[in-house]
């Protein structure tokens, strides 16, 4: 195994961090901070913030047929890319600049054209035409970090991040990937140059153009992270870390100064727009730290993802809420006691692609929470061949989640005496120990949540949690 490069940190910086000139002049000035520092440092960006979704509209429309509406978001989106290069690039560079902009665009162009004439859009098609984004937005911070001194030298992520040949999530492959950074990123960082690379796009060991999935920037930095075992990870976004809950319900919410990979996880679930943590699960099993920190707000220390859970005085990190969920309830007397019910159950959200949140059964019935969408109908309707069905919406889901939870007697007690005054339709306990949930109506939930974090955060542990915070507003 290779040693730890204690001196290297992988620095992704996600759309918003790169949005624009003035974006991305902030992001060259946080990778110098980090080079003043003495680290050496590699750089994952995303595409400019929006783009991913335009490029699909594009490609959409493309499949459809419709060439002239995706040759006019290519157009916004030639506009936009050769702005911002104008304004963050000196004028000879930009000049020869803009003439590899141009090209890129018109293959492009041709490539929108070539699906609208087939009036098919493929997976791999659809691939080729998401990766611009990040291969733009790479090149563009890459002349840009050059021209500021920072050595930027732009490597194209297909190189390096190699997957297999399942479009759209794609599977890194963790051992070619590793020789690969090796070959063509390590003698760059050795050189002191930063190596930009775009997140997000791979290609196949054959040289076909892939991607990992929305959000899969950081996936990439993860990988190029333990790919050459980097002393840290930097995710840049643009919130001040993982908060105790949300602060517009909670104005009291602290930022978390460290959290475990499986608290981060369960709270990714809930949307929390920080990060997914299945993406950073290559760096954590590699013992590296991963940090979320907020471009908008460098100096504010963030918080850490590490492999194990610190010390913590308090039973839970953080708690979050998800709302718009319908509560239905499969009531089967018909069934009673009959085996493959579940199954039959499930099967039916399984055709209407439904994800359910939350279940609980007794002996003739299933109470699942959904997300509300359009197919309920059509979901009950086909539930009703095999029981009876009630569905009502407007519910929030209430999540609790803790690794201190394990062991501790009388949580339960004091979360549910929190939140005495709401109407709790059902609980659950998370399988994973560290999670407690319950649904309530949607419209007690920001009540029920401040109660709950006046409750538990009120003697917040220094080490895990940034009371300085708290305390400067008070003395305001
Ligand atoms: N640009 C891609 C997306 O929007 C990947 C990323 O930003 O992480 O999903
Ligand atoms: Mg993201």
């Amino acid at each position: 195994m290779s040693t730890m490069r204690e001196d290297l940190v992988v620095m992704k910086f996600g759309g918003t961090s790169v949005e624009d000139a003035t974006a991305i002049d902030r992001t060259s000035k946080i990778v110098r901070g980090r080079r003043e520092r003495g680290r050496k440092t590699i750089v994952v960006v995303s595409a400019m913030a929006r783009v991913t979704d335009q490029l699909l509209a594009a490609a959409n429309a493309a499949g459809r047929g419709d060439k002239a509406g995706a040759l006019a978001i290519s157009a916004r989106l030639r506009t936009r890319h050769i702005e911002t290069a104008a304004q963050l690039l000196e004028n000879a560079l930009f000049v020869s600049f803009q003439t590899w902009l141009d090209s890129e665009f018109d293959s492009l162009d041709d490539l929108l054209r070539g699906i609208a004439a087939v009036g098919e859009l493929t997976p791999r098609t659809n691939d080729l035409v998401v990766s611009f984004g990040e291969r733009l937005s790479s090149r563009i911070v890459a002349e840009a970090f050059a021209q500021r001194g920072l050595n930027g030298a732009h490597v194209d992520a297909r190189t390096c991040i190699i997957t297999d040949n399942q479009h759209g999530k794609a599977v890194p492959q963790e051992t070619a990937i590793e020789a690969r950074l090796a070959e063509l990123v390590l003698p760059l960082v050795e050189k002191n140059q930063t190596p930009v690379m775009g997140g997000f796009i791979a290609s196949t060991a054959e040289g076909v153009t892939t991607t990992l999935g929305r959000g899969g920037s950081d996936y990439t930095a993860a990988l190029v992270g333990g790919g050459l075992h980097a002393g840290a990870i930097e995710i840049w976004t643009d919130v001040n870390g993982i908060m105790t809950t949300d602060p517009r319900v909670c104005p009291d919410a602290l930022r978390v100064k460290t959290i475990s990979f499986e608290e981060a996880a369960e709270l990714a679930y809930f949307g929390a727009k920080v990060l997914h943590p299945a993406t950073i699960l290559p760096a954590v099993q590699k013992n590296i730290p991963v940090w979320v920190l907020n471009s908008k707000n460098p100096g504010n220390e963030g918080t850490q993802i590490t492999a194990l859970s610190p010390v913590c005085k308090s039973p839970f990190k953080s708690i979050a809420t998800k709302k718009k969920l319908t509560i239905i309830d499969v009531v089967a007397s018909r069934m009673l006691m009959s085996h493959g019910y579940l199954k039959a159950v499930f099967d039916v959200f399984d055709k209407y692609k439904c994800p359910v949140d939350m279940v609980s059964t007794s002996e003739v019935s299933i109470s699942l929470t959904v997300d509300s969408n359009q197919q309920l109908p059509e979901i009950c309707a086909e539930l009703s061949k095999i029981a009876d069905v009630k569905y009502e919406g407007q519910k929030a889901l209430v999540c609790l989640v803790g690794e201190d939870i394990r062991g501790q007697q009388g949580i339960a007690a004091q979360v549910f005496a929190a939140v005495k005054h709401v109407n709790v339709r059902m609980i659950s306990q998370g399988a994973s120990e560290i999670n407690m949930s319950f649904m309530i109506e949607e419209s007690d939930v920001d009540e029920a949540v401040r109660s709950l974090h006046s409750h538990f955060f009120a003697n917040p542990d220094p080490a895990v949690f940034d009371v300085e915070a708290r305390v400067t507003v008070a003395a305001r």
